[in-house]
């Protein structure tokens, strides 16, 4: 039998980084020694007293059973005390609050709730690649949206067509920003509102790097807005903020009618996050204004490290003000997946290039600050000897 995969598996963009990976897989074959800024995953370890609250708590048989699907009513409120603290948001945690597997459960997830085919949902480009196979799987059109450094890498909604937005059903949002670092502050939100007023257009904010700032930067919610909760949800994680990403624990926040399309697409197609692990992450949240202090102070030594180099070195590239990405431009002549190339066969770095989050994504790279200093140090110094001297 021939198995024939469906439709919405082969409307998905091409998987660019086939080559990359091979040469990345050979250079470790061959042992060489490859530092890796590929992959937006933190190097270190979850927070030791996070990990023993798991142990802990998974010890004991009453959590071995099926989770409910809307999550402890305990985590829940947690979560409602965290947006409180942190940006002074009010949430109902029987209705405006989802716990979800990580974000990119309900982001990938979402679409199936509110769009009918044909319907059409507007995507930043470059962006996190679940924002278009989510819509794709529910049958949507992307719309893309251009990030550009001249517009602050900020969608300029004036650009989008009347026409094309009142076909457009939901639209998804990412600051801080992966892969450009950018952030947005409140007046973009204010204007994201009205838009999606004018067109009832759902917004989904994911913010899953407001805990990674610098220089006194405190990246807003999309939920600290007047209105905000008439329109639309937030996807907020643990995995960056708490070096948890392999735990897979995160929420939907916002209009109470989204947050319950959204839950009752999950309660078909999963069964809730593994209790001991729903237990360890409101000790995480308990925990969230230390844990953020500490990371950050690490994070912000890591991006002098690169950051002050490369441009030493006379690569010109900008200190975001959020994120652990560094979006860097490129040079010599080069595109951003023939850089990549160069990077990793010349220097042994990993780099993942631009045009794979998009093809407004070209004309740069995405480095990670996933190493430490002493790693970031020596990556200037490689790339100084092979392309600057
Ligand atoms: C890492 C990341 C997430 C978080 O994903 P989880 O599923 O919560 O681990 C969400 N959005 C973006 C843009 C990310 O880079």
């Amino acid at each position: 039998m021939k198995v024939e995969f469906a439709d919405r598996i082969k409307q998905l963009p091409p998987y660019l980084f086939e080559e990359i990976d091979k040469a990345k897989q050979k250079a470790i074959r061959e042992g060489r020694p490859v530092i890796d800024l590929g992959v937006g995953d933190p190097d270190n370890p979850t927070p030791d007293f996070i990990v023993k609250k798991l142990q802990e708590a998974s010890t004991d048989p009453t959590t071995h059973k099926y989770a409910l699907n809307k999550g402890l009513k305990a985590l829940r409120k947690e979560m409602a005390i965290w947006y409180k603290e942190r940006f002074n948001v009010e949430l109902d945690q029987d209705t405006e609050i989802l716990p979800l597997l990580g974000s990119k459960d309900g982001i990938a997830h979402i679409p199936l709730a509110f769009i009918n085919p044909g319907d059409e949902v507007l995507i930043p480009d470059p962006g996190y690649p679940p924002y278009t196979s989510g819509t794709l799987f529910a049958g949507g059109k992307a719309r893309f949206m251009p990030l550009k450094a001249e517009n602050n890498f900020l969608p300029n909604l004036k650009d989008i067509d009347e026409r094309i937005a009142r076909k457009c059903k939901l639209m998804h949002l990412n600051y801080p920003n992966n892969p450009t670092g950018a952030v947005c502050d409140k007046s973009f939100y204010a204007e994201v509102i009205d838009f999606a007023k004018k067109y009832e257009i759902i917004v989904c904010a994911d913010s899953a790097y407001t805990e990674i700032s610098f220089d006194g930067f405190n990246p807003p919610s999309f939920l600290e807005l007047p209105g905000a909760k008439e329109v639309g949800v937030e996807f907020h994680s643990l995995s960056k903020t708490f070096n948890m990403t392999g735990w897979r624990v995160g929420m939907a926040a916002g209009n109470a009618d989204i947050v319950a399309g959204l839950a009752k697409i999950k309660s078909n197609v999963d069964s809730g996050i593994f209790t001991p692990i729903q237990i360890a992450a409101m000790e995480a949240l308990r925990n969230s204004k230390d844990i953020k202090r500490e990371f950050n102070q690490e994070y912000t030594l890591r991006r002098s490290a690169l950051i002050d180099g490369l441009n030493e070195v006379g690569w010109q590239v900008a200190k975001p003000l959020a994120t652990f990405y560094v979006w860097a431009p490129v040079f010599g002549g080069y595109d951003s997946a023939s850089l990549a190339k160069a990077l990793l066969e010349k220097t042994d770095i990993i780099v993942t290039p631009g045009i794979g989050f998009g093809k407004s994504g070209e004309g740069y790279v995405r480095m990670a600050l996933t190493v430490g200093v002493d790693k970031l140090k020596e990556v200037v110094s490689r790339i100084k000897t092979e392309f600057f001297s």
